[in-house]
């Protein structure tokens, strides 16, 4: 038994085996063929195979998220059919004389470059998916070369064969670079994690993150705690670990290997007290956000996805009082269209029956990355092309949004959020722009509902302007997450930092403080949505500095409840 000490994002406990996911860009090597027609059949069973597993894919996602989402294997599946393609590949192989790798690692390339360069944005995302469907044909090519390599003379490999690992299967199958092939529910190894790729994953099958690299204030700590999944990071795991059991200790930020029984039993405790706790705060679902003396805020929720709806129900949240929209544009591999956005505002809008929904416009740059955005390198990220100035600067993109909010809006309580506010021109802007699209909608005879704006008070200089901003708005929604990090010129995303990233310091308690005083002056009711809002530790001093509302992932809304009943 080994323990490892690394730092904490989300206080859970858990217990499995580990599976160790290495993001890696496939190796292609250039190799002469003599026998070409040989290597066309090699590639014909690999392609075969290939869409066999996507086939299989498309299925489960077909139950697992729907038509819309899981049309997007079938897409692979004919670009992995088409002939333009598939005669590229020939060509190569039968002209030049090269292996079959090769040949797809050159078609795709080649392909990706054309759509890409074409006008038309539907088109140029299809770059990304012709590379993916190259990576898929080259890993089940590599795949085959490994199993004539391992397989006893006289045995085939099957095409048919499962992608899935068995259940106790070798350390070999805990380790891929294909997020989707974990065997079982695992403790999930990686050297780092993009918030789009812990946004794709199946979190059925997750028991836990461990990372290498990363922040505990990045979006994918932020996940991780929406998800409610222990999470531990900056542990130096190694290979041998695949297939390994350990223990995460989310509350320590420790990794233990392969435990000995009786700390398995301790933890297996712990673990049972842990949902003990959470089955007590069960108690408090139905009962009221007041303080003794009769003090009353909003207990909202923060969500990333249609499905953490669940949860909020769950834990009795009173709203929403942050969509982090912008995941719905990373989980796709293209622009979502207004009707998918619309179905997905809408399916929350509803299940949410009546209580307030905050959707933040789509804050995608920075660390949140999509490839069809095709967003520039910047020096400074953080402070570079992203949320709001993106919407303004694209306002095609901003427009399909605001379109497909107002009409959800029609079917519940929707309020709309602009992100990285620095101006009041920005809001100006964005809310002529949503008045135009109202106009546009009416027109069309499209119902839409009363919405409310706000702006997330995320920046110093929205502090400073919040007087004038209040004017324009109905709501402030402070992210102290970004706030803390402006304020006090640390990059959240930088863990060297972590230790004095700290949200209390004094500039950000008073800017808080100030931000909630010109808010109420100027008639804008104000919340805080940044993770702060669930240190219970500031429960107190929120009340007093007169926080209408705090909105909180779904796990800390019952615990935020207990800590405001048991104030005076
Ligand atoms: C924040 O900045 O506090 C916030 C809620 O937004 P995000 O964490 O998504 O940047
Ligand atoms: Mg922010």
């Amino acid at each position: 038994m080994e323990q490892y000490q690394g730092k904490t994002v989300c206080n859970k406990i858990a217990i499995g085996k580990i599976f160790l996911y290495h993001k890696k860009e496939t190796q292609v090597k250039r190799t002469h063929i003599d026998d070409t027609e040989a290597e066309i059949r090699r590639f014909d069973a690999a392609k075969d195979y290939a869409l066999s597993l996507l086939d299989q894919i498309y299925k489960k996602a077909l139950v697992e998220v729907g038509a819309d989402n899981a049309a997007i294997f079938e897409v692979h599946k004919m670009m992995m059919e088409d002939t333009d393609y598939l005669d590229s590949v020939y060509n190569i192989i039968r002209g030049q004389k090269l292996n079959a790798e090769y040949a797809v690692a050159a078609t795709g390339d080649n392909f990706s470059r054309m759509f890409a360069q074409m006008d038309d944005a539907y088109m140029q995302a299809r770059a990304a998916d012709v590379k993916d469907v190259s990576e898929r044909l080259i890993a089940a090519l590599h795949r085959q070369k490994k199993e004539s390599r391992d397989m006893p003379a006289g045995k085939e490999a099957r095409a048919s064969d499962s992608a899935l690992p068995k259940r106790d299967a070798s350390p070999s199958a805990y380790r891929a670079d294909d997020r989707s092939a974990v065997p079982e529910p695992v403790i999930l190894m990686a050297d780092d994690l993009a918030p789009s790729e812990t946004v794709q994953m199946d979190k059925s099958r997750i028991l836990a993150f461990v990372t290498r690299h990363g922040s505990s204030n990045s979006h994918t700590a932020i996940l991780a705690r929406t998800m409610n999944i222990p999470a531990v990071i900056g542990i130096d795991f190694q290979d041998d670990w695949a297939g390994k059991t350990a223990i995460v200790d989310g509350y320590t930020g420790t990794v233990i290997l392969e435990p000995d029984t009786k700390t398995i039993k301790q933890m297996t405790t712990r673990m049972q007290e842990d949902e003990n706790k959470s089955l007590l705060l069960k108690e408090l679902r139905g009962k009221q956000t007041v303080t003794k003396s009769g003090k009353s805020i909003r207990l909202y929720a923060n969500i990333g996805s249609v499905s953490d709806v669940a949860q909020v129900l769950q834990n009795d949240g009173e709203g929403i009082g942050l969509f982090r929209s912008e995941f719905l544009y990373l989980e796709s591999k293209t622009w979502p269209t207004e009707e998918e956005q619309f179905r997905a505002y809408k399916m929350v809008v509803e299940n949410m029956a009546g209580k307030k929904v905050i959707v933040r416009t789509m804050d995608v740059g920075a660390d949140k990355q999509a490839e069809y955005f095709h967003l520039e390198k910047e020096d400074n990220p953080a402070m570079g092309y992203r949320a709001i100035r993106i919407c303004l600067d694209r306002p095609e993109i901003f427009r399909t949004q605001l379109r497909a909010l107002l009409r959800a809006s029609a079917y519940g309580r929707l309020s709309i959020m602009f992100p990285m506010i620095i101006s009041l021109s920005e809001v100006l802007e964005s809310k002529k722009l949503l008045e135009s699209v109202k106009a546009e909608l009416r027109e069309s005879g499209i119902p839409y509902g009363d919405v409310e704006i706000g702006v997330m008070i995320e920046t110093p200089a929205a502090v400073w302007i919040s007087e004038e901003l209040a004017g324009e708005v109905d709501f402030f929604s402070i992210g102290t997450n970004d706030l803390a990090q402006y304020t006090l010129a640390i990059d959240r995303q930088n863990p060297k930092l972590d230790s004095i990233y700290d949200p209390h310091h004094p500039a950000i308690l008073r800017a808080i403080q100030s931000v909630i005083e010109n808010g109420h002056k100027g008639g804008a009711w104000v919340g805080i949505c940044g993770e702060l809002a669930a240190d219970t530790t500031l429960t107190q001093t929120f009340i007093d500095m007169g926080i209408d509302e705090l909105s909180v992932s779904p796990a800390f809304l019952l615990p935020v409840r207990e800590a405001v009943r048991s104030l005076e």
